[in-house]
């Protein structure tokens, strides 16, 4: 059973935009991503996208356009030999109270129950204090990146702290192989 690190989309895998990423177009991988990604997984990470996108409910995003997008980053990864384990969506309005909308765990234990991993020994990566409440909620690592949604100047004022704070994907990835190392963080 190997453990994982889950990485929100927006603002760390790609450009936040506040108007929703739509369609292709919108998407822009940020520096050094897939690098990133192909360092975790050639050290035996599963890495599992986990990703709040309420602009399906709202209609603004279609779900096909999800899936293009899935298939642009595993073309990108694919290029370098590496790919993702597994991408998980949350389609809901933050008012209908589903189980998988972040804060809340529901898509980190999913994908964990799917694959057969330990949710408790994963880290999570994501760029908004949603992010990190539910790692914590799961019982993962917490790391906040600071390539999206969460300014430097807004970090102290965080009510629940990350376990780590780094500038983005790529700084995240070189401390999780230094910090935690496949061996630490297996099961
Ligand atoms: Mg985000
Ligand atoms: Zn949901």
């Amino acid at each position: 059973m190997l453990s994982a690190v889950f990485l929100d989309r927006d603002g760390v895998i790609n450009e936040n935009r506040e108007d929703y990423v739509k369609s292709l177009d919108e998407l822009r991988f940020l520096p050094g991503v897939i690098g990133a990604i192909g360092r975790l997984t050639a050290a035996g990470f599963r890495v599992v996208v986990v990703s709040n996108q309420q602009g399906v409910a709202k209609g603004v995003i279609r779900p096909e356009a999800l899936d293009e997008i899935d298939q642009a980053l595993a073309s990108e990864l694919s290029a370098i030999g590496s790919r993702v384990g597994g991408v998980y969506y949350c389609p809901h309005l933050q008012q209908d109270n589903c189980a998988c909308r972040k804060p809340k765990p529901g898509l980190l234990f999913k994908a964990a129950s799917d694959m057969g991993f330990d949710v408790t020994r994963s880290i999570l990566v994501g760029d908004s204090p949603k992010d990190v409440q539910a790692g914590r909620a799961a019982g993962c690592k917490t790391i906040l990146a600071l390539s999206g949604k969460t300014s430097p100047d807004e970090v102290a004022h965080l009510a629940l702290q990350p376990d780590h704070i780094v500038a983005d994907l790529a700084e995240a990835a070189d401390l999780i192989l230094r910090e935690y190392g496949p061996d630490e963080v297996r099961s």
